[in-house]
Formats: structure tokens, sequence, C-alpha cells
């Protein structure tokens, strides 16, 4: 089984794709005629894939089962067309929704709804302290599926001591905070991807699991895994978060996403020697 994380994993918006500056020589520059469009929001192009990761995905799927597993919520993962078409299972809402075949488990959502309210102060709670920390430097906060919440920000006006101060409130309260571009995330700390996974894993009897992944959201998932890679972009990677089992790709934006299911497929059969 290959659970792979989306944004900026296997799809890149236009901000997210070319890591090479500009200069068109450069390692992870893109040719746009490279590029096809597996997302659009209100008509415009919204996240992209290559010609060379969608073959790989398409071979991974011929013979794995690929979980994408993500924090977008469903109404905003099925607006990813997944090429070769909806795949059985979907992990979307950080894990806090299991997809089967496109239908909202509800075992599994209320099963997701008990751990939480053991373990994290409530949604509430959380949106009204955050309230009164936001500031000019704040675009958006949004709630996503009932079950956590984000800012937009503006990066370059957001005060240093944000971060910092409003992850210790969260850790207090059981909750953690994940950065991921201009969305700072809050999400109770039993809400995971890998609590997901392992659903997966049992529900389908796979018994070895590949992954993919960029942000520390992805760290367990990652962790939870036989063998995992990750691009050298992204929230693990300014951490220089690493694991003895999971490997950097090479090449940074949408070409580390071609990379990263190259490098998965070869890892699929043991006796297969890897490429790249
Ligand atoms: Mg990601």
């Amino acid at each position: 089984m290959v659970a792979l994380d989306l944004d900026r994993t296997l799809i890149y918006s236009r901000t997210a794709i070319d890591r090479s500056g500009g200069d068109p020589t450069a390692q992870g520059a893109v040719d746009p005629a490279d590029l096809r469009c597996v997302e659009e929001l209100d008509g415009a192009e919204q996240s992209f894939m290559t010609v060379g990761a969608i073959g790989h995905l398409l071979d991974l799927r011929e013979r794995a089962t690929v979980v994408p597993t993500t924090t977008r919520t469903p109404a905003q993962f099925e607006r990813v067309r997944v090429p070769g078409g909806p795949t059985r299972y979907a992990v979307t809402s950080n894990g806090g929704r299991l997809l089967v075949d496109g239908v909202d488990d509800q075992d599994w959502h209320r099963s997701v709804r008990t751990v939480l309210a053991e373990r994290s102060a409530p949604l509430d709670e959380v949106v009204a302290e955050l309230d009164t920390r936001l500031g000019g430097w704040t675009r958006s906060r949004r709630i996503a599926d009932d079950l956590f919440c984000y800012l937009v920000v503006d990066l370059a006006t957001m005060p240093d001591d944000f971060l910092p101060h409003w992850s210790a409130w969260c850790g207090a309260h059981g909750w953690a905070v994940s950065r991921q571009g201009r969305k700072v995330y809050a999400l109770p700390v039993g809400l995971t991807k890998d609590a997901a996974v392992t659903e997966v894993l049992r529900r389908t009897g796979a018994t070895r699991l590949l992954a993919a992944g960029d942000g520390s959201l992805d760290a367990g998932m990652l962790s939870l895994a036989a063998a995992a890679i990750r691009p050298p972009h992204g929230e693990l990677a300014e951490s220089d978060w690493r694991r003895p089992h999971v490997a950097v790709a090479t090449a940074a934006g949408i070409r580390a996403g071609e990379e990263m299911l190259g490098w998965l497929l070869a890892r699929l059969d043991p006796d297969v020697v890897p490429t790249s």
C-alpha cells in the first residue's frame, strides 16, 4: 500500500511548481508543455502534475493500493482529478475522514471524534483563543470540516512571536500547530493521517506500507512506513527532519513529485533495483 500526501508531494500549485528561481537550465526547471492540470477552482487551473509523474502514478496504481492522504477537507479533495480515476480509499481532513469509494465512512468518523474529545480541548475554545491573536497580517481564519482551524497569513508581516506563542498555547490544550506556506494549521493531536492509514492497512490486509509527504503532518505516516521519501522542500525539509528509512528527493518543486513516485515504484518489489 502506498500513502501519498497531495499538496507539494503529489500535486503542485503554480507557486509550488518551480524551485529553479526562473533559470530554465537549473535543476527543477519545468517546461510548461510537461504539465497537466489536475485541479480547477472556479474555472481556473489550480494544481498540476508532470506527464512523467502521471505515468508513474498509473503504474503504482496497477501494482499497489494507492491512498491519497491529505489535510484537505472532502470538498477540497474532490476537486482533484486523481489520474486513473477515483481511488478505493482516500484519507481527508488529516485523518478525520476516511472515504471509501468516495463515501464518508461514518464509523471511522465517530471513532475519531471520540478520541479527540478525550485528548484535546474543543474546537470552539481553540477558535475563541485564536481570534484574540489575529492582526492585520491575518488574511483569513477558517474552520475545516468542524474538526480543526487554520489561518491564511501574510508571512512578511506575521509577528515573529506569533507561531511560538500559539504553538505553546495549543500544546497545553492537546492541539498542534503546523505551517505550510501561507497557511497556519491548528489540529487536535489525535487527528492524524497515520491513524487513518493504519485503519486502511487493517481493512485491506496490506502488510507493507510505503509513503511520501512534505509536511510535519506527514511525519507520523512516514515514520509508520517500511520505506518512505520526502522532498527537499516543505516543512520537514525546513526542520531538516530525517529518519534512516526516509529518503530525501534530489529535485525540488514539481520535479520532486515525479522523482518520489519513481522511487516508490522501484520499491514496490524488493527485488527490483532502483534506477534513481
Ligand atoms: Mg503537503
